[in-house]
């Protein structure tokens, strides 16, 4: 493993069938850095998401995490090893309660950590306060909430975020978005894909973009903030 990488992916690919979504990308993050992949719908972020999460399983390439190769393991053993995914379109359990969706997240424990689920209560207050709410009843911008926080329940080290911000009005992503800069100064790792890369940059150490299926350009935030392409492409600008 490079230098001293957390994670690592190393000329990763993954299909569907016969077609190619992600064509033999590599990154890395390192502790305690936020690292954001953007790109365009269909750019193959939330395949490489999942890829690493295990739901899907790479065609070739490797996904190491503390040195540990990924793919080779059931999903449930990744988020035991402390990775895990709050993933797009936030898919809580409408039928279950706040709290009952938080203690899922916990599934991979043998006992649900009391401190881990009162901190969450602290990150997002309104969760406490609808604990007992059916998730399906709750906001676009608590769902997302409830998303994040039952992502956080199985204590991880890094924090797979798939587009917390979709659908959510500005100052709900404002806001999404100071939770997820707190819990990274809680020592937590961040991969956060985002289509909005302007809040994305703001808050992120460094940058992937991704255009179908490759790696078309990376560097710090600043640097990828000042890219014409980058401006051109994702911040509206000419
Ligand atoms: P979005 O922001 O719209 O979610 P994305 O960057 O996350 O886009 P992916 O969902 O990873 O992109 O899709 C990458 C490519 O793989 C796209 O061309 C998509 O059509 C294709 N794809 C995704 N899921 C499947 C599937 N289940 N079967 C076949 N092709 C798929």
């Amino acid at each position: 493993m490079s230098n001293d990488a957390l994670f690592e992916i190393k000329d990763l690919e993954v299909s569907y069938g016969s077609i190619a979504a992600i064509k033999g990308i590599s990154l890395e993050v390192h502790k305690g850095e936020i690292v954001t992949i953007l790109g365009a719908n269909g750019a193959g972020k939330t395949t490489t998401m999942r890829t690493i999460s295990q739901l899907l399983k790479a065609k070739s390439g490797s996904i190491k995490f503390k040195g540990e190769e990924l793919t080779q393991l059931p999903a449930h053993k990744v988020v035991k090893l402390g990775v895990s995914q709050s993933p797009e379109g936030r898919r809580v359990f409408g039928i279950l309660t706040v709290e009952e969706n938080l203690m899922l997240g916990a599934f991979v424990k043998t006992k649900m950590n009391k401190e881990t689920l009162d901190w969450v209560y602290q990150l997002f207050p309104r969760l406490k306060e609808r604990r007992k709410q059916l998730a399906g009843t709750l906001s676009g911008g608590e769902q997302q909430m409830l998303a994040i926080g039952r992502s956080l329940m199985s204590d991880p080290e890094m924090l797979l975020l798939d587009e917390p911000s979709l659908g959510l009005a500005p100052i709900l992503v404002k806001a999404i978005f100071e939770q997820i800069k707190i819990i990274s100064n809680k020592g937590l790792t961040v991969l956060l894909v985002e289509q909005n890369a302007k809040a994305a940059l703001k808050l992120a150490d460094r940058g992937y973009v991704l255009d179908v299926g490759t790696i078309a350009l990376s560097g710090t935030s600043a640097e990828l903030l000042a890219s014409e392409k980058i401006q051109e492409a994702y911040l509206g600008k000419k």
